[in-house]
């Protein structure tokens, strides 16, 4: 490759690292200054290469030394940190799932700061085991007779397979082979399990009789998964948990029910679409259900599996449980949740995931309208903000179709204004602390179903500085 002469002058006008490290704050560490300063060299070489004239202003001293202020102050700054959610999705996998309630946080602080029983059986003065902090308290919850509970629901799903059905068939319906985020498919999942998938039925319809014709010598299990984030409406037909139940007696197999996002609470008494709950899933009599922590239960990510005492230690056994265990914060977390999951009223209030779903639209349209009361005291030249009725979404693959009724701000852009939806949802993406959008018809949304009462004076501020 060659370079024009102009291109060959500017090279020469390269900062030298050394140069660029004496800008470096005493106390920074030598490593994050190095990095800066190399990452400062390297995008100016870079922009010689391939716009030399954009190149030549930005080699003076004082624009090379803001570049690596500006390169150093990112380096040193966390790059997990929290956002403003205003899409009104409220598990939204993009954005940390479920929020976890203050108080919980506290009792992860303590158990984390401090030495803890996390395997020490204090009654006995022996080695404990790490799951008996949730596995009494789920049992109470939901009806079920023992639980384990992993890092994640697919996870979750993962062991139960190889646990319980490995070298042998699992049969399920060719609408449940569910993909989930990309990352996992039943399909895939089955296979890395080491289960063989028998797939049986139509997309839209699949009969009893489907299953009972797929079961030879070597099936093991019938599997329900949960179809989180689809629906298939018109011409359908399943077969629920207590007919495969009945099957599986029959012919001796055990039924597994991957739930996804199990819920303890039944949201239809809110006026939400019907969905089973895990005890009502456990009281269906599938021999084993598995569900996420940080979906509709609002807590931490962890996955959660119920079932008979025999076949969740048969699953405890599988040393695959030793590498999908769960750390002392999720079992804090997970325990100080099912706690108020004891007295419903008071874990709906406690739990923003839950609280947000069910609380009436009254509750956003009050947050929507002080956010608006201080933006319209903004001034802002060329924009309008307006109240408007918005649709929230549960997100995080539940509820698909449940609309959720919420109130937003809406802000509209003239047709002079210097500023245009695209470009104020970067303002905000990129302000300190970031504030994620929704643009609708070429006009930014603030949804208030999923806004902190914090998060008001962060827009406003975001806003100001426009
Ligand atoms: C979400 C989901 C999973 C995966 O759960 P994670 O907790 O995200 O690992 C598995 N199965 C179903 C049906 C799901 O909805």
């Amino acid at each position: 490759m060659t370079y024009s002469k102009l291109q060959a002058e500017l090279f020469k006008r390269l900062p030298k690292i050394d140069e660029l490290l004496k800008h470096a704050p005493a106390d920074c560490p030598r490593s994050a200054a190095l990095k800066a300063a190399r990452e400062t060299v390297e995008r100016l070489r870079t922009t010689i290469k391939e716009a030399p004239e954009e190149a030549a202003p930005l080699l003076d001293t004082g624009a090379t030394r803001e570049l690596f202020e500006e390169r150093l102050s990112r380096i040193l700054s966390p790059s997990l940190r929290p956002v403003v959610n205003a899409t009104g999705v409220i598990v939204h996998t993009n954005l940390g799932r479920s929020l976890i309630p203050r108080e919980i946080l506290r009792d992860m602080e303590e158990i984390g700061a401090r030495y803890s029983n996390l395997e020490f059986d204090l009654d006995r003065g022996v080695r404990g085991s790490r799951y008996v902090h949730v596995e009494e308290l789920l049992c109470e919850i939901t009806g079920a007779e023992a639980a384990l509970v992993v890092n994640n629901n697919a996870a979750a799903v993962l062991l139960v397979l190889s646990s319980l059905a490995k070298g042998k068939e699992v049969v399920v319906s060719r609408s449940e082979l569910v993909e989930i985020g990309g990352s996992f498919r039943i399909p895939d999942v089955m296979r890395q399990s080491g289960a063989i998938l028998r797939e049986v039925g139509a997309t839209n319809r699949t009969h009893l009789r489907d299953y009972e014709g797929a079961i030879t010598e070597e099936t093991a299990m019938l599997l329900k998964v949960h179809q989180s984030n689809f629906k298939i409406l018109g011409f359908t037909k399943s077969v629920s948990v207590r007919e495969l139940r009945e099957l599986a007696d029959r012919h001796n197999l055990l039924v597994f029910e991957d739930l996804g996002s199990g819920s303890f609470v039944d949201f239809s008494k809110y006026g939400l679409e019907y969905e089973p709950t895990v005890q009502e899933a456990v009281g269906l009599g599938a021999h084993v259900v598995s569900f996420s922590g940080d979906k509709l239960l609002g807590g931490p990510q962890a996955g959660v599996i119920l079932g008979t005492r025999e076949l969740i230690g048969k699953i405890r056994q599988n040393p695959l449980n030793r590498a999908l265990r769960v750390d002392k914060f999720t079992l804090s977390a997970l325990e100080s949740l099912l706690r108020l999951y004891r007295d419903e009223k008071k874990a709906i209030q406690a739990i923003p995931t839950v609280r947000m779903i069910t609380e009436p639209p009254e509750v956003p349209k009050k947050k929507a309208r002080r956010l608006l009361n201080r933006l319209r005291r903004l001034n802002l030249k060329g924009v309008t903000f307006g109240l408007i009725p918005t649709v929230g979404r549960v997100g995080g693959g539940a509820l698909p179709l449940q609309d959720i009724p919420s109130f937003g701000v809406k802000m509209e852009f003239h047709p002079d204004s210097p500023l245009d939806a695209h470009g104020v949802e970067e303002a905000l993406r990129t302000n300190d602390p970031p504030v994620i959008v929704r643009i609708e018809a070429e006009c930014v949304i603030f949804d208030a179903k999923t806004l902190l009462e914090s998060d008001i004076p962060i827009i406003e501020m975001a806003l100001r500085t426009l």
